[in-house]
């Protein structure tokens, strides 16, 4: 879970960085042209830092779909989507969702995050347990809270505590175990055939956000569910747009008892605007693509993928346990992370510098986002850069 930023760490170390003119944060994107990205303080840097997995964002049919739906339908719908915000075009894409997966019921939602206070908060109540990984999105614990259950937490991936927490917690209505099917700030997966055997022993309910997965991961492209084969046991399927879909959104797969609640109650479906016609429009063409060109796209990101993280582990360079497109590369020490990251952009190549509050203190990395549009040149640039830094800065 990303901790709560408290205002002593931001005053100690975000605000030096701001007064030093060192912080990499909020970068003022002026341009993006195919890998690259111009900022208000950098030329044509190589984007390596981005969620944007397919590199769909720039995908001409997703702008082609986003400037017809905004010629239908405008550039704001009516309302909410139960009275007037819910276009023909939202509907087909839950309905292209919801062929998806065993689970037939999708629904849209304006975000990812929305998407999972809403789920959580509908299928959990003060008469049931949540089960967290103790790494999971800062908006599963959002929703679990909202819910009004207990909440326990297990270490990272240990099953061992997870199992613990199932047995004592045996006498409660529910058992809802939450977890990231891949976790953005390390890269690896959550041992969803593991999970699948405990519910099943222990009579628990699984959710998995698949935000990271979705589109990128498994035989069919559905997440780490997929990849472990055991998306027919899970309960909730949570997703986004705006990772590999490169567009902006979130949406629930899940049962049609839940979804009808979840559309007439859910305060985040009820109470917020859809997404907008536009986003939409891309977000359905993205799905399109997918059904078309989503296998070429995955082998290409894997190849990627495996150059990358086989040449900087063979350079000795820590990458956690990363078995995915996000790889972090782990520089520990926040000051020195930052450098780090300064020094990559001031030499072309743009990474997430993710430090203290969003992962533990003195586990500070650099988030390499891989693409499939990355050409091998690309990320032999990476590559190389990254191992003159690891020389250069001593991590
Ligand atoms: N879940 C996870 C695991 C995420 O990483 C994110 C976004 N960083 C979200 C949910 C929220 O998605 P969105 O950006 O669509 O709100």
């Amino acid at each position: 879970m990303a901790v709560q930023a408290k205002a002593s760490a931001l005053d100690e170390l975000y605000s030096e960085w701001e007064r030093g003119g060192t912080s990499p944060f909020f970068p003022v994107i002026e341009a993006n042209h195919g890998s690259f990205v111009t900022t208000d303080r950098h030329e044509q840097l190589l984007m390596f830092g981005s969620c944007d997995y397919l590199g769909l964002s720039q995908d001409p049919s997703l702008k082609e779909a986003a400037i017809k739906a905004i010629e239908e339908f405008g550039t704001n719908t009516y309302g909410a989507q139960l009275l007037c915000g819910h276009t023909r075009i939202h509907h087909e894409v839950e309905s292209k969702l919801s062929s998806l997966t065993s689970l037939p019921s999708a629904i849209l939602f304006p975000s990812g995050m929305a998407a999972n206070l809403a789920v959580i908060s509908a299928m959990a109540s003060s008469e049931d347990v949540i089960i967290n990984d103790r790494t999971d999105h800062v908006s599963i614990f959002m929703g679990s809270q909202l819910s009004g259950a207990e909440m326990r937490t297990f270490p990272h991936n240990n099953m061992k505590k997870l199992e613990s927490l199932l047995s004592q917690y045996e006498g409660k209505r529910r058992r809802i175990i939450i977890v990231d099917g891949l976790y953005s700030a390390d890269g690896d997966f959550a041992p969803l055939d593991e999970i699948a055997a405990l519910a099943a022993a222990y009579d628990a309910k699984v959710i998995v956000d698949e935000a990271h997965s979705f589109g990128t991961v498994g035989p069919n492209g559905l997440g780490v569910a997929d990849h472990f084969g055991v998306l027919d046991t899970v309960d909730a399927v949570v997703g986004t747009m705006s990772k590999a879909l490169g567009s902006v959104g979130g949406f629930v797969l899940t049962k049609p008892v839940l979804e009808r609640e979840l559309r007439y109650m859910a305060p985040s479906y009820t109470s917020s605007r859809g997404s907008a016609p536009g986003v939409v429009g891309a977000t359905l063409a993205s799905l399109t693509l997918l059904e078309t060109c989503g296998g070429e796209l995955r082998e290409r990101l894997a190849s990627n993928t495996a150059l990358v993280i086989g040449r900087l582990r063979e350079a000795g360079i820590d990458l956690m346990k990363t078995r995915s497109h996000i790889v972090p590369v782990l520089v520990r020490e926040e000051n020195k992370t930052i450098q780090v990251a300064n020094w990559l952009m001031e030499h072309g190549v743009f990474t997430a510098a993710f430090v203290y509050p969003h992962v533990p203190s003195n586990t500070g990395r650099l988030r390499i986002g891989i693409t499939s549009r990355h050409t091998t040149a690309e990320c032999e640039r990476l590559i190389s850069l990254l191992i003159e830094a690891r020389d250069r800065f001593s991590f």
